[in-house]
């Protein structure tokens, strides 16, 4: 179980829970209503085998109210190891489901990060589809910890319910962890490149190649300079094989 009652999966020892998109916006959504500060995480291939090392990241993950199943990788591996997930929960389709969430609830949604006027096509384009949607704010700002008061203090003058924060992984989600008590707001998530997505900026792969797990390969094509940190994927799989070896996966 996560800290909030849901089933969940360990994939080498890192927690994602079992939860649909629906669920998970049902579930933020009470969050939002429940007050409290809460963390969201999208968790990938290279979220895990970041974990392994880099115990400041591991411990955001662990302490997240959501871990949800970002990438193709989960539900592989988490078949491998006997513990299926339902479902796939990408930040790039959860940012709209959580907006459309918003827009009927009232609740008001902050863009934060991306390039210069990212956020603030990504809010346009949002807006038109949802006109009921109130945002709260855009701003690129910057992960750098000489920034962060301001950055706080203004996200905090606009009282939004939901933070998106788009600083790519690992840095949005130890930026979120280091400064949602002083956020005063009560659901934060990093969402990686959504808004470049969602902004019309960068391609997403078709739905044929998501659906088979090629989304990797597509984004190496498209952004060829991603080769680097895109090796954590054969090493993810290298990993679960030893892992489902040695039989470590449990369901907590
Ligand atoms: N980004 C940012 N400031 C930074 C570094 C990255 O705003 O200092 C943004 C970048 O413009 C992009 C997002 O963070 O919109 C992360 O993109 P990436 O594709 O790396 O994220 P992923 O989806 O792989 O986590």
């Amino acid at each position: 179980m996560n800290p909030t009652g849901m089933a969940s999966v360990r994939i080498l020892g890192v927690r994602v829970d079992d939860v649909t998109l629906e669920e998970a916006v049902e579930r933020i959504s009470e969050m939002v209503s429940g007050r409290m500060p809460h963390q969201v995480v999208t968790v990938n291939a290279e979220f895990v085998m970041r974990a392994q090392h880099d115990d400041a990241f591991r411990v955001v993950l662990e302490e997240a109210s959501l871990a949800l199943p970002d990438g193709h990788g989960m539900l592989w591996a988490a078949r491998r190891l006997g513990r299926p997930l339902r479902e796939r929960v990408t930040g790039a389709d959860a940012v709209p489901a959580l907006c459309a969430m918003a827009a009927e609830r009232g609740y008001r949604v902050y863009f934060l990060g991306a390039a210069e006027g990212v956020a603030q096509e990504a809010a346009d384009r949002l807006k038109t589809r949802l006109p009921g949607l109130t945002i709260a704010g855009c701003y690129a700002g910057s992960p750098a910890r000489e920034d962060e008061q301001v950055i706080c203090e203004r996200i905090r003058e606009a009282r939004p319910d939901l933070l998106f924060v788009a600083y790519g992984a690992p840095a949005q989600d130890l930026w979120i962890h280091r400064n949602l008590a002083c956020l005063a707001v009560p659901v934060a998530i990093g969402v990686g490149g959504s808004l470049d997505f969602i902004a019309g900026r960068v391609r997403r792969a078709p739905r044929w190649m998501r659906n088979h797990g090629l989304e990797w390969l597509f984004r190496l094509i498209i952004q060829p300079w991603r080769w680097r940190r895109m090796l954590a994927l054969p090493r993810f799989v290298l990993a679960v094989y030893a892992e489902r070896l040695t039989n470590w996966g449990t369901v907590i």
